[in-house]
């Protein structure tokens, strides 16, 4: 097996889709680390509201003048990603203190499974330790429609139409498709 280059760190999670608080960890890691791979996961479990593919051009749209900063995506374990990437570290951002406990026992369980790998945390900084990408969802769609200058203060503004789109979308059939019965 290859060496796993300490310099390069996988910053991997969901991103569906990717807040000011990614942005954030993302600057701040590519500022410690010679290279940062942001991998997008595509985990069976959850059903994403935007696909692979659309997070994957967004993200490589928003992160282009971040020029150590490259975007994949990955399936399976994220620690075999990791190892895939020839990284010897995995980033992670965290929040609050439910966030700390979580990201123990994962911490641990990617140890066993991969000892050459180590997690390196940054704590959330306090502007955006509230942002979560499920919380933006939320707001997008009780909001219908009304809230792309409130968004401004959570996601990048690449992102804003394309989630508000994205309930309005999701509306249309109920709301407007006349009944078949
Ligand atoms: P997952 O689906 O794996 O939870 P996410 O895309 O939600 O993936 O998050 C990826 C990583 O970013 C995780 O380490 C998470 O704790 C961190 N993170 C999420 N939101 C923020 C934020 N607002 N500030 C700092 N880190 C964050």
């Amino acid at each position: 097996m290859g060496e796993l280059d300490p310099r390069h760190a996988v910053y991997a999670g969901s991103f569906d889709p990717l807040t000011l608080g990614h942005l954030d960890i993302i600057r701040r890691g590519a500022a410690l680390f010679d290279k940062l791979t942001v991998g997008i996961g595509s985990n069976p479990d959850k059903r994403p509201l935007f696909s692979l593919e659309e997070r994957e051009s967004t993200a490589r749209k928003v992160l282009a003048p971040l020029k150590n900063v490259e975007v994949k995506c990955f399936e399976g374990l994220t620690v075999n990603f990791v190892r895939a990437c020839n990284s010897a570290v995995m980033l992670r951002g965290v929040r609050t203190l439910t966030d700390i406990e979580t990201e123990f026992t994962m911490t641990l369980a990617n140890r066993a499974l991969d000892p050459a790998i180590e997690t390196v945390f940054l704590m959330a900084s306090e502007k955006y330790s509230h942002i979560s990408s499920s919380l933006i969802k939320q707001i997008a769609n009780l909001g219908r429609g009304n809230t792309a200058e409130q968004l401004k203060a959570f996601l990048p503004s690449e992102l804003i139409e394309p989630l508000l789109i994205k309930f309005l979308v999701s509306e249309a059939p109920v709301s407007e498709a006349p009944s078949t019965v």
